[in-house]
């Protein structure tokens, strides 16, 4: 079942929506071993400082980005959530523009209470925002949709960096996907929430 906007899109966007959504899986290549690298984050956050985790982010989406033979990707870490009365973000991509390399921005701490963000949320984002990278640039879809398949795509990610969830922690559909933005790519892309 496609979620409520889909039936604003014109026909050739539904096209690419169903296209997405169809592909529920993303199998991670072989490389070196990652736990390292999702422990410095974890550090870092537990340390608050921004240019330890970017340092690992950047690390963690070189290697992601070469497995999946695309361009690579540059990370910018900042405190703070912004905020306004539709929630907080937790996270940007503003795809490769005139030859600029894709950004991934990701926010440590929450808007409202100013709580460093946990490890795994924090991940997960990051890997949300590289999911878009790869719906462009790995896909080659001509536009970037939050669909079902998308959401699969992350949470399998996820599982494939971190582990399965936790099983204590049930978390009701839909909820447990971060809220981010995703900047326009040329003339002819659209911005998805
Ligand atoms: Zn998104």
């Amino acid at each position: 079942m496609p979620f409520a906007y889909y039936d604003r899109l014109t026909a050739k966007r539904k096209r690419i929506y169903d296209r997405s959504d169809a592909i529920v899986e993303l199998p991670l290549p072989a490389g070196q071993d990652t736990a390292p690298v999702i422990s410095a984050i974890a550090a870092g956050l537990d340390a608050d400082r921004e240019t330890e985790v970017q340092r690992a982010c950047q690390q963690l989406l070189d290697d992601l980005a070469a497995r999946f033979s695309v361009p690579p990707l540059r990370v910018k870490v900042y405190a703070t959530r912004p905020s306004g009365d539709w929630g907080e973000l937790h996270g940007m991509y503003l795809p490769e523009d005139e030859g600029k390399r894709a950004v991934v921005e990701l926010w440590m701490r929450t808007a409202r209470k100013e709580k460093v963000v946990a490890p795994r949320t924090f991940l997960r984002t990051l890997l949300h925002e590289l999911c878009h990278h790869l719906d462009y640039e790995f896909y080659k879809l001509p536009e970037t949709f939050h669909t079902e398949g998308f959401y699969k795509r992350e949470s399998h990610l996820l599982h494939q960096l971190a582990g399965p969830p936790e099983p204590k922690k049930v978390q009701a559909s839909g909820a447990s996907s971060p809220r981010t933005n995703t900047g326009t790519r040329g003339a002819r892309a659209q911005s998805s929430s």
